[in-house]
């Protein structure tokens, strides 16, 4: 049987991001990926941040990148805008085919060892402690051993589950993606994200048009998973707002469908165990307003794989010695996502009267400052302007 320092399971940006970290520290590390090709299909609207970027030591590069992003655009149920500037951000839309592909091949020139099509199916135990992954590559079943195994296979995470980490939540917990790329846009701004809130067209979720260039975008939706029913489902609400705004959509179509499951809770409880780590969408490391995580996954897969590096080197990669990547993790990001969880919420509350409130109330920079959890001074323009929503704010924001 092969052995390796380190299995990392799944080659999205969680995975790739650790193989690379992993080898650049001299460690022998392979990658097991299911799909035949690294990155497609994707699951994805494809915006991320230059920090989200740098943050794991990449710079834009126009093969991967198709847009620049300067703000957004937010909508009320009535169509009330409230325009977001943040040119200072540097938003932009990825092409996530193509950027998966550059992570695995930085990964692999860093001397990671790379398998696609192959599925793991199970941890391997030997005497209840973890050593390795079964998986099958084109129907033939093969064993490899490893100090430690990184679950970075996304949402569904059965890797974890066979390790005995329960990584499902509540129904609730989870949004229903449902997303065209479409081309022959008549779009009004395409260098801002357009995204569109009300219980009509979007219930406890919302709908984004993420433009890719002048006149081709993403275009998607996510409603709450527990909302959703026959004839709701998150593509029905997506296609009566295609209907139902001709002006943008009367000459576009389609040039491919994703769909997927999006974790928007604050993160599951456990992410460690002797021989194992969890990341990216796998933990749930997601921010729970908006549902973006490649930033997030790629961020905790490098914590994950500094953590995973020096355990090794120690020779101890007990659960204890593992605990140092959840302390790191927690201390970062740990309150910033149970503050937004909290503003999720307040916002699943708000009816479509609340909305247009809020968007007479509120500017772009108080939206800015509201998504990065800093919301006391909401309290103080709600009791001024809308004293009806104060209780609600109360009881999920203080
Ligand atoms: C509709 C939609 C729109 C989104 N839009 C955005 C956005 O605009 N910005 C943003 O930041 N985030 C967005 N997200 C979330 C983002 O896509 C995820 O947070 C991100 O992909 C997480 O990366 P990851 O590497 O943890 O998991 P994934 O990207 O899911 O990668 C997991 C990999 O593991 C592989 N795998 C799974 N099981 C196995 C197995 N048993 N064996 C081998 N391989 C396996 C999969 O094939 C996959 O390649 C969106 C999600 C959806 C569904």
């Amino acid at each position: 049987m092969e052995e390796f320092d380190v299995i990392v399971v799944g080659a999205g940006p969680a995975g790739s991001i650790a193989a690379r970290v992993l080898a650049e520290n001299n460690l022998n590390v392979l990658v097991l990926e299911k799909k035949q090709e690294i990155g497609s299909p994707k699951r994805c609207a494809e915006g991320i941040n230059l920090k989200g970027l740098r943050e794991v030591g990449l710079e834009p590069n126009p093969k991967w990148i198709n847009n620049e992003i300067d703000g957004a655009i937010l909508y009320s149920p009535s169509g009330k805008q409230v325009k977001i500037e943040m040119p200072e951000s540097h938003g932009y839309i990825l092409e996530r085919k193509i950027f998966e592909k550059y992570l695995a091949r930085d990964a692999i020139r860093a001397g990671a060892r790379y398998m696609v099509k192959t599925r793991a199916l199970e941890v391997i135990k030997e005497k209840g402690k973890i050593t390795g992954v079964k998986a099958e590559f084109m129907d033939r079943e093969m064993e490899f051993k490893s100090k430690i195994v990184i679950a970075a296979d996304g949402v569904e995470s059965k890797i974890a589950r066979s390790a005995g980490i329960n990584t499902i939540n509540k129904l609730s917990d989870y949004h229903s993606g449902f997303q065209y790329e479409m081309c022959g846009l008549n779009l009004s701004d395409s260098k801002k994200l357009h995204i569109f809130f009300g219980t009509k067209i979007a219930p406890k979720g919302y709908l984004w048009i993420f433009p890719k260039d002048k006149d081709t975008a993403n275009v998607g939706i996510g409603i709450l998973s527990s909302e959703s029913e026959d004839g709701k489902r998150a593509r029905d609400y997506l296609d009566k707002f295609i209907e139902n705004n001709p002006e943008i959509f009367s000459s576009a179509s389609p040039i491919e469908i994703n769909s997927g499951g999006i974790p928007v809770s604050s993160g599951i409880n456990t992410f460690v165990e002797d021989g194992f780590m969890i990341v990216g969408d796998a933990a749930q490391q997601v921010n729970p307003i908006h549902g973006g995580g490649i930033a997030l996954a790629m961020k905790s897969a490098m914590i994950a794989a500094e953590v995973a590096s020096r355990a090794i080197n120690r020779g101890d990669v007990s659960e204890k010695s593992l605990q140092e990547y959840e302390r790191i993790w927690k201390k970062m990001y740990g309150e910033k996502l149970r503050k937004l969880y909290r503003l999720r919420m307040f916002l699943e509350r708000l009816n479509d009267d609340d909305f247009e409130k809020l968007a007479k109330i509120l500017e772009g920079r108080d939206i800015m400052e509201i998504v990065e959890g800093r919301y006391k001074f909401l309290a103080k323009l709600l009791a001024t302007s809308a004293p009806e929503m104060l209780s609600l704010m109360r009881k999920f924001l203080t």
